[in-house]
């Protein structure tokens, strides 16, 4: 592949993610880098934030760098307990190292509880503070599974997320400062 970065000028790349944890002994889950207090944890290597897992997928999917097990497996030491923000602040060093740009970012949160529409705003400044885009850049929302299945019993949570990146252009980009 041509990494000359004038032959990338205009490209787009989509990517997909998709994660699952299972709930498991603890008081919160962590979503989109929210605390959530809740009768239930997550069991996970890292702190099981299924939607930043999710995200980070879709950035490793658009670009054709594989999966977040590959980057960070849980055999590792070094990611027991992390901070998923971390894993996505990684990927946005990523993303800017090979001269591509967040467009945007779409993420879906299956979990029958807890409730994760008040904290959706919250969940959206973490990813754009991390990726360094603009909240109106990213999109949370979240559905219940009606009851069905694992995820409807309330046995974990899922979050599907899509991501659309471009090449050159990068007087958009912005930092942590929330504009
Ligand atoms: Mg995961």
């Amino acid at each position: 592949d041509n990494h000359d970065s004038k032959t990338k000028d205009g490209r787009m790349r989509v990517g997909i993610g998709y994660d699952v944890h299972a709930y498991g002994d603890g008081d919160h889950v962590t979503l989109g880098g929210v605390r959530i207090a809740h009768t239930r944890g997550v069991i996970a290597h890292s702190d099981g934030d299924v939607a930043l897992h999710a995200l980070c997928d879709a950035l490793l999917g658009a670009m054709a760098l594989g999966d977040i097990g590959e980057h960070f497996p849980d055999s590792d030491p070094r990611w027991k307990g992390a901070d998923s923000r971390r894993f996505l602040q990684h990927c946005r060093a990523l993303v800017q190292e090979q001269g591509w740009r967040v467009v945007n970012a779409d993420l879906t949160i299956l979990a029958q509880v807890p409730r994760v529409g008040p904290h959706r705003l919250l969940m959206r400044q973490n990813i754009a503070d991390d990726l360094g885009v603009r909240i109106d850049c990213i999109n949370v929302k979240a559905t219940t599974s009606e009851e069905l299945g694992a995820l409807g019993r309330g046995e974990g949570l899922a979050c599907q997320a899509i991501v659309l990146l471009t090449h050159g252009d990068n007087a958009h980009q912005h930092g942590h400062d929330g504009h």
